[in-house]
């Protein structure tokens, strides 16, 4: 039954883009495709069923009535929003509220149907799957009960990606995937190269999952091991420099293969006793254990900030709230598999992150690629590391810590207890930054005005408000400046622009690759699990380049890294001026 919509409830006030967005996919229909709700039954919605979760906490401090109010304000002032799969199911019989999934394929092939078909249940809620293949015996390997050939981790990709295919027509939106393969695997270097025909395995991104002895063998120049995970047996060896160069080939001929840094992931795995972590979510911001799924909300800099710094207040505020909020969306949720169901109950991850904080530096008139940027970065994250983890903690007093909590790295450390086994995450936000109309996650802008195709090819066209508001104040606005602007995205170099302006409205070609690694590790320095994060390459920039990348994120304490060459690929997400 829909949540009965109380008369004086606010009416949220969205921009066009959110209309667009929420009225095609996220507004419940009915049998005739037409919307049986408005977006602020949607709010309502997602606030009631979320808050009504607090009637098993007989500890609650909050009243349900009184938290689901808080948290429908909360929600349509856009200072937080849950993950897209929230919105759209909370409140509603599908009910599945979680964007991020790892499921384990098995090598064998009731193990490997299993993982398509469970990844079908979940793409068709809405949720992204990774997988690692790492499991899979090698090409050409031996299969025991039919004296036959196995066909290997990139065929049986072929198969997920038909499977999400098909269920993308009939789906909330379009499923998407992460592959991941250890690179001491056999066929590393058909999986390498497995993206490199335009088009082919279109809904995965993939990325290869370094171990540090590798690393370290490509810093000696040495081989090392590939070993078939079935038999443990060796199966040759590869130089490691060679593999690694291919790796940032391919990255730069097409963006593809991404690259995690496993033994990192791992070592800060909070609940080692529980097994390994194999492979992240598709966007890479979530490393999860196998059948672990994890919510994610964010935070909205972009109205975070008081006179000239942050208004720290309300984002404490807010952050305790979202935690509370994003705990509720757990046992909300509904999942498509039990094993699911006992894994996040027991371990309870949420992954609270931001947007818009370009457009907080904007409106603060700091540079994105400025030491005064970084250390902003720094101390907003620390603060949202410090106070979520308070949050949780509150919470563990109220309803008990998350059931593992015990075989934790924090109960061996003496922290909490806490509610969930991490608080933080930096997600991409690509659609909840539109709602929010807000720049995305922690990323610079891609232009100061561009046009954005969404779902199915639609297109909008956004100028940014921030910069439209500063060019009016320095008395520079003009039609002709605009339309400059939106052919080229950037004002680097529009030289009537004064100065100081140029600086600090840069957009994501103005910054060196250098410059947005160091804003990705200084977000990933007080975030629980990853960040999401793309490093712009112009298209000139060389193989060397990327190597010198791949390598600085190794030494800055990131957790994995992707790179984006200008031009590489013909179907830009997003695009600037007529290339749009
Ligand atoms: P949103 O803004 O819609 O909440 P994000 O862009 O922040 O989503 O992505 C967060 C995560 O949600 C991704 O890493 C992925 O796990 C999942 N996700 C995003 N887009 C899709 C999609 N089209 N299909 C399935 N899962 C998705």
């Amino acid at each position: 039954m829909p949540a009965h919509v109380p008369a004086d409830l606010p009416v949220p006030d969205l921009n066009q883009n959110a209309k667009v967005v929420l009225a095609k996919r996220y507004l419940r229909k009915g049998p005739d495709g037409k919307p049986v709700e408005d977006e602020q039954a949607l709010f309502w919605r997602v606030a009631h069923a979320v808050a009504a979760e607090e009637t098993r906490h007989p500890g609650s401090p909050w009243q349900p009535d009184e938290l689901a109010r808080t948290f429908y304000d909360l929600m349509i002032s856009f200072k937080f929003l849950p993950n897209s799969p929230t919105l759209m199911n909370a409140g509603t019989e599908l009910g599945q509220l979680a964007a991020c999934f790892v499921i384990p394929v098995g090598d064998s092939m009731d193990e490997i149907f299993d993982a398509v078909k469970h990844a079908a249940l979940i793409h068709k809620s809405g949720g992204g799957t990774g997988f690692s293949f790492s499991r899979l015996r090698p090409v050409n390997s031996r299969v025991g009960s039919t004296g036959g050939v196995a066909s290997g981790p990139v065929s049986f990709m072929r198969i997920f990606n038909t499977a999400t295919e098909q269920v993308k027509q009939g789906g909330t939106r379009r499923g998407a995937n992460m592959g991941i393969l250890r690179v001491d695997h056999p066929d590393i270097l058909e999986f390498i190269r497995c993206k490199e025909r335009e088009g082919e395995l279109n809904n995965f991104n993939i990325s290869v999952a370094l171990t540090e002895p590798f690393m370290q063998a490509v810093e000696q120049g040495e081989d090392y091991d590939l070993v078939a995970p079935h038999s443990r047996e060796s199966k040759g060896r590869l130089n490691a420099r060679e593999v690694f160069q291919l790796l940032v080939q391919k990255a730069w001929e097409s963006g593809d293969p991404g690259i995690i840094f496993l033994d990192r992931i791992n070592r800060d795995n909070p609940t080692p006793a529980l097994g390994e972590i194999e492979s992240t979510n598709p966007c890479g911001e979530q490393p999860l254990l196998p059948y672990e799924a994890c919510n994610l909300g964010s935070l909205n800099l972009a109205l975070l900030k008081s006179g000239d710094g942050v208004d720290w207040e309300e984002l404490k505020r807010v952050t305790h709230l979202a935690v509370r909020f994003l705990d509720n969306v757990i046992d909300a949720s509904v999942y498509p598999l039990d094993r699911i169901t006992e894994m996040v109950r027991s371990n309870r991850k949420i992954g609270l992150g931001v947007m818009g904080f370009a457009d907080l530096l904007f409106q603060l008139g700091i540079p994105y690629d400025s030491r005064e940027g970084l250390k902003l970065a720094e101390k907003i994250m620390d603060f949202i590391q410090t106070e979520s983890k308070a949050a949780s903690k509150q919470l563990a007093q109220e309803r008990g810590p998350f059931p593992n909590f015990e075989a934790s790295v924090y109960a061996s450390r003496q922290q909490g207890p806490f509610r969930n086994a991490t608080t933080t995450t930096i997600a991409p936000t690509g659609t909840l930054s539109i709602l929010a109309g807000c720049s995305s996650g922690v990323e610079p802008l891609f232009a100061l005005s561009f046009a954005r195709h969404v779902m199915d090819g639609e297109k909008l066209v956004e100028s940014n408000p921030h910069f439209e508001a500063a060019v009016k104040a320095a008395q520079c606005h003009s039609p002709r400046l605009m339309e400059e602007v939106a052919a080229k995205g950037s004002i680097a170099h529009i030289d009537y622009i004064p100065e100081d302006l140029r600086r600090v409205f840069v957009t994501a070609m103005d910054i060196t690759p250098e410059s947005h690694l160091k804003m990705q590790a200084a977000f990933q320095k007080f975030t629980d699990n990853a960040v999401s994060k793309t490093v712009n390459l112009p298209n000139e920039a060389t193989q060397d380049d990327i190597w010198k990348i791949y390598w600085m994120a190794y030494e800055l304490g990131c957790k994995g890294v992707t790179v984006y060459r200008d031009g590489c690929k013909t179907a830009q997400v997003l695009c600037t001026g007529d290339g749009a």
